[in-house]
C-alpha cells in the first residue's frame, strides 16, 4: 500500500497484510482531521517504510501527550511513531493505493460531535480503550 501527503513531498509504503482500520471521534481527532473523526491504521515498524520527505515532518505535542505530526509544507497529517516504540500510526486518508480496508472500531463515541452519525459496523468504545483491547479488534490474522 502507498501513501502521500497533500503536496506529495512525504511518501511512504506499507506491507500489504493490513486491512482493519479504526475511527476516533474524540474532540482532538476532530480538530486534527477537521472532520467528524480520523481514520487510522496501526502498522508494525518493520512493515512501514518511509520513501521520502521525513525531514519535512513537524510535530506538535499537547501537554497531555496527544501528538500530531504533519507535513510542514502542506499541513497534511503524517504518520508518527506510537509511544510503545513498536508501531506507527498512519492516517488512512493518505493512502492512494491500497487493498480493501474495513472500519472495525469506533473510539470515543461518547464524545462524538452532535452532527456525527456513527455507522453500526464495527466495535464501539465509549472512550479510549486500553491499547491491547484496540489491538485485539484490529488484529486481522
Ligand atoms: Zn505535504
Ligand atoms: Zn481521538
Amino acid at each position: 500500500m502507498k501513501g502521500k501527503c497533500l503536496c506529495g513531498e512525504v511518501r511512504f509504503s506499507i506491507d500489504d497484510q493490513y486491512s482493519h482500520i479504526y475511527q476516533c471521534h474524540c474532540s482532538l481527532c476532530r480538530q486534527v482531521s477537521g472532520s467528524s473523526s480520523n481514520s487510522s491504521l496501526i502498522v508494525a515498524q518493520e512493515h512501514f517504510h518511509w520513501l521520502c520527505g521525513v525531514s519535512l515532518i513537524s510535530s506538535f505535542v499537547k501537554s497531555t501527550g496527544y501528538r500530531s505530526d504533519f507535513c510542514s509544507r502542506c499541513g497534511c497529517p503524517a504518520p508518527n511513531s506510537m509511544k510503545n516504540g513498536n508501531d506507527i500510526w498512519v492516517p488512512v486518508g493518505l493512502l492512494y493505493e491500497h487493498k480493501p480496508l474495513k472500519v472495525v472500531a469506533h473510539l470515543c463515541t461518547e464524545s462524538k460531535a452532535q452532527w456525527d452519525t456513527i455507522s453500526e459496523h464495527g466495535a464501539q468504545f465509549k472512550s479510549m480503550p486500553e491499547l491491547r483491547d484496540l489491538y485485539h479488534v484490529l488484529d486481522d490474522k
